[in-house]
């Protein structure tokens, strides 16, 4: 571990996807420029999606790690673990740690991810009420769970659909309350959503939509414990625990503390570099650059995070890369039900083609503007999304052969020949940066 008060020329905060991204892109460069990687977490890198599982009780730490436990040492990276930034002066080119540490840098990287938003729900805060995005959260959740047999989780999208599989592995009796029409509505269409919401209700999940939590109420048995929640018509739904799953926010402190420019996260160029020429920023807190809305946004995924990583990587080491761009893309498997999703799945506007076909629990869509596909759902038949998102990601025009994207036999070979053998090939085996599920 390193000592505080030190130099360095590199300094990271945050050890996830951007951070560790980062740390191997200098290594590739620069043997052995000192790098310094910060994190509040106290564990090695580890995947966060898989926090579910390790509720479930299938996997512990040390099969959720993403790099090997020799990794820091082997490439010469002095870790911090578990202790917080709490300042990042960019004049002096300083941080100061919350135990009053502080450390100097040449260049630095802010992988600070997201926080999950906390609502001021009448009641809280309470035993009982958690949040779940970190193996801390899930390690609370587990340690509660012997006085639970009823649950809400508040918000029905991928962290709060998550948490439910999670839940109803363990047991509990779940009920979702999802402030809008549908679950997963930020990333699914409503075809997909509705096939997702009968996974959900076919596992015994009761899920409420267009209505929130008003109150938490608790019995003092044992000290206060979660009893049921209001929701806003005034209904009572009876749980002892309620998980807080409305979304997760930039966690942008320090960089606004710094005077970084910032809109709902840090504002970085092609190269990842935010608006101090020795600051970079990548992953959840940052918004770079999505190839499909052509312009700067939020596109909090796991790929993301690390792609963003190495680009800054490579040029906190002085060696330009510039950011191809990445989308919302989500891959999930919750209740035994493939989804692959990504881009615009449900455009607003006529300027856009929808192609579509659906049987059983089995949905294609794939969504054509300008004769470039720029969203695509797939449920159950999943195998052939990573072609249609190549497209996607390549601008490929697809006039000739855009029925056959949604067709049951569709391949690579239903493709022109030039552009199977000439542009997606590579494009396809390059996107598979996901950890393993
Ligand atoms: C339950 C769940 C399921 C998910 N499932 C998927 C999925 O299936 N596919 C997918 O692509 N993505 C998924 N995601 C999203 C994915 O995990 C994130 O996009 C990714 O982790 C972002 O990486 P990051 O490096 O930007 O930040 P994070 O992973 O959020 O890591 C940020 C790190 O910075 C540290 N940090 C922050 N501030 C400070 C500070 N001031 N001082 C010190 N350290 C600090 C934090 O402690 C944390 O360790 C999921 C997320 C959750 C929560």
């Amino acid at each position: 571990m390193a000592k505080t008060n030190e130099q360095t020329k590199y300094l990271i905060i945050g050890n996830s996807a951007g951070g560790i991204g980062a740390a191997e892109a200098i290594r590739e460069v620069d043997r052995t420029g000192a790098i310094i990687l910060i994190s509040a977490e106290p564990y090695p890198a580890y995947s966060r999606p898989l926090i579910s599982e390790y509720l479930v009780g299938e996997r512990n730490l040390e099969n959720m790690l993403f790099r090997p436990p020799d990794f820091y040492t082997r490439n010469n990276i002095q870790t911090v673990l578990g202790k917080t930034v709490s300042r990042l002066d960019t004049d002096t080119h300083t941080i100061e740690l919350t135990d009053g540490g502080r450390l100097t840098w040449e260049k630095l990287l802010l992988a600070t991810g997201g926080l999950p938003i906390v609502p001021g729900i009448k009641g809280m805060p309470k035993p009982g009420v958690f949040t779940f995005t970190t193996l801390d959260d899930a390690k609370a959740i587990d340690n509660y769970l012997n006085q639970v047999t009823r649950a809400v989780v508040i918000g029905g999208g991928l962290i709060g659909v998550s948490v439910t599989e999670a839940l109803v592995r363990r047991g509990i009796k779940v009920t979702i309350v999802e402030m809008k029409d549908r679950v997963l509505n930020t990333i699914l269409d409503e075809e997909a959503s509705a096939l997702e919401a009968e996974a959900l209700q076919q596992s015994g999940v009761n899920v409420i939509t267009n209505h929130t939590v008003t109150e938490i109420h608790s019995e003092a048995i044992a000290g206060e414990t979660v009893s049921n929640v209001t929701l806003d018509d005034g209904s009572q739904v009876p749980c002892e625990m309620v998980v807080i799953a409305i979304g997760v926010r930039p966690r942008t402190e320090l960089a606004v503390q710094a005077g970084l420019e910032i809109n709902r996260g840090i504002i970085v160029d092609r190269h990842l570099t935010s608006s101090h020429p020795d600051v970079y920023a990548c992953g959840d807190v940052a918004e770079a650059y999505d190839f499909i809305y052509d312009v700067n946004r939020l596109t909090p995924i796991w790929p993301n995070a690390y792609l963003g990583g190495r680009t800054a990587g490579f040029n906190m080491a002085g060696v330009g890369a510039e950011y191809p761009g990445g989308t919302a893309m989500n891959s999930l498997k919750y209740f035994g039900l493939d989804i692959v999703s990504a881009g615009i799945v449900s455009p607003v506007g006529d300027n856009c083609e929808m192609l579509s076909k659906k049987y059983d629990t089995v949905y294609r869509k794939v969504v054509v503007k300008d004769d470039q596909v720029i969203g695509m759902v797939f449920v159950s038949d999943i195998e052939k999304s990573g072609i249609v998102f190549s497209l996607m990601k390549e601008k490929i025009r697809v006039s000739g052969f855009k029925q056959a994207l949604i067709a049951d036999d569709f391949g690579l070979v239903s493709l022109p020949e030039k552009i199977w053998r000439s542009r997606l090939i590579p494009a396809v085996s390059s996107t598979a940066a996901v950890p393993a599920k």
